[in-house]
């Protein structure tokens, strides 16, 4: 019989009938799950009423805050107006057509064509699919083979989790053969003694060109890479990383793709973090801020030659056999279309500049505790690297939790921050005040003083 009493509290509530994914279960145990009802700019409220400051615009995506009332408001007239359609059988809302248009005129690419998903993990099994769809159609089957990072984050589904470097796929049995991860470019981890950035830059290049040997040109279909990673701990690459690696995929003739899902519309400081990093993709995947976290929704991006290549591969059989109910869908369009206007020209990404060198200074400064190994970082992205001992660069015992617990402390404190590996995460909204960004650095910093005096 289903326990029908009522229960006690929302956290009990939350626990009986969700299951949690991403959640460190234990924690929430002890802890209790944080419910919220709703936002106020970069603020989340709970259940109690109690407000978090949050430092990672959700999931790097609300980078607009939580109560924007232009985004409310186009979704609520597109809603009135044509509240849901696809993009099958050649039918699609004047919306989708605007925003494909949209977002060719902001990418690097002098022309494109785009394809909608409701997720980045959707978009980076669409590109798959679609590279495997091209080089079938060209007659090289036989080229599938994805090239990623270690520690990099593609998603979840079965292509993207494959894609992705994380060691926790293995509960899966995943990656798929033919997915293949080579060197995460962390230099102050993975660097050697005495390895300088440029021999270590040069030391990835070498691994790709091996690689490529070694597994044979013609079955490759694509190297992805975030500019900046994100989910692997804001790993900045190495000086010259994808000025060494790009030549190398041209002359293979393997194409490069870009994963911005988090880097994609100001993040890093600029539009796209491929422009942050001076390198030209030939593909684009994007997500999160495109919508400002107001929507669910993904896309990839082709640029002039895959977009022209896939373009003549489905006319030779027709059609692309691909693509969800919800592509393109109207609300989700309108939402992207003011969120990129509100992005772009009402000052979102002009304050992402503004407070980058606040933002800088924060880290720089926390960067001096005793703890607290390496400060990385790009625009308003970036992760401080918690160390048992800062000259050995050694890390804590994993058994003692220490991003988890800075965490831990941070929500004790009001503010949210995210632990990844040993490092906490900072991924600002974009519209912080110099005010916001000082209180996020003074609660982090009480935060990361609890947790050494703990485990220091
Ligand atoms: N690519 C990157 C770089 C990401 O950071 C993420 C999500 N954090 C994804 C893909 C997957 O996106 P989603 O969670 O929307 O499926």
């Amino acid at each position: 019989m289903p326990d029908t009493s009522t229960p006690q509290s929302w956290e009990a509530r939350a626990e009986a009938a969700s299951f949690y994914g991403f959640t460190d279960l234990p924690t929430i145990h002890e802890r209790g799950t944080v419910v919220l009802t709703h936002g106020e700019g970069p603020y989340v409220v709970d259940v109690q009423g109690r407000r978090y400051l949050d430092a990672n615009s959700g999931l790097w995506n609300m980078v607009a805050g939580f109560d924007h009332p232009g985004l409310a408001a186009a979704a609520k007239a597109q809603y009135d107006r044509f509240p849901g359609y696809h993009a099958f059988f050649g039918r699609m809302s004047d919306q989708t057509v605007m925003l494909s248009e949209k977002l060719i005129e902001v990418s690097p690419f002098a022309r494109g064509k785009v394809f909608y998903t409701n997720s980045g993990s959707e978009a980076n099994d669409t590109l798959v699919k679609m590279l495997w769809f091209l080089n079938r159609a060209e007659g090289r089957p036989q080229a599938r083979k994805i090239l990623t990072r270690k520690n990099s984050y593609h998603g979840v589904t079965v292509v993207s989790a494959s894609m992705t470097g994380k060691p926790y796929n293995d509960v899966f049995g995943l990656p798929l053969d033919g997915f293949i991860h080579l060197g995460c470019p962390h230099y102050w981890r993975e660097g050697r003694d005495g390895e300088s950035e440029a021999d270590y830059t040069a030391r990835l290049g070498a691994e790709l060109e091996d690689t490529i040997a070694r597994e044979g040109a013609a079955s490759i279909a694509a190297f992805v890479a975030e500019p900046v990673m994100g989910a692997g701990g804001v790993i900045v690459p190495p000086e010259g990383y994808f000025q060494t690696i790009a030549p190398i995929l041209k002359r293979h003739g393997i194409p490069l793709v870009s994963d911005e899902v988090i880097c994609g519309f100001g993040r890093t400081g600029a539009v796209w973090g491929c422009q942050s990093l001076d390198f030209m993709p030939d593909a684009i995947i994007a997500s999160k801020a495109m919508t400002a976290g107001y929507f669910p929704m993904g896309a990839v991006i082709l640029g002039p030659d895959l977009a022209d290549r896939m373009q003549d591969a489905a006319e030779a059989i027709e059609e692309f056999p691909h693509g969800f109910t919800a592509s393109g869908h109207p609300v989700g369009c309108a939402i992207a279309l003011k969120a990129i206007d509100v992005i772009l020209n009402e000052g979102l990404l002009d304050n992402v500049r503004a407070l980058t060198p606040r933002f800088e200074a924060g880290m720089a400064r926390l960067a001096q505790m005793d703890h607290i190994g390496e400060a990385r970082g790009m625009g308003l992205m970036g992760a401080l690297e918690a160390v048992q001992d800062k000259a050995g660069k050694v890390p804590f015992d994993g058994s003692l939790s220490v991003s988890e617990r800075i965490a831990n402390a941070s929500t004790d404190a009001g503010l949210i921050c995210r632990p990844l590996g040993q490092a906490v995460v900072l991924c600002p909204p974009f519209i912080m005040t110099d005010a916001q960004m000082d209180e996020m650095f003074e609660k982090l910093e009480q935060a990361l003083t609890r947790v050494f005096a703990e485990v220091g």
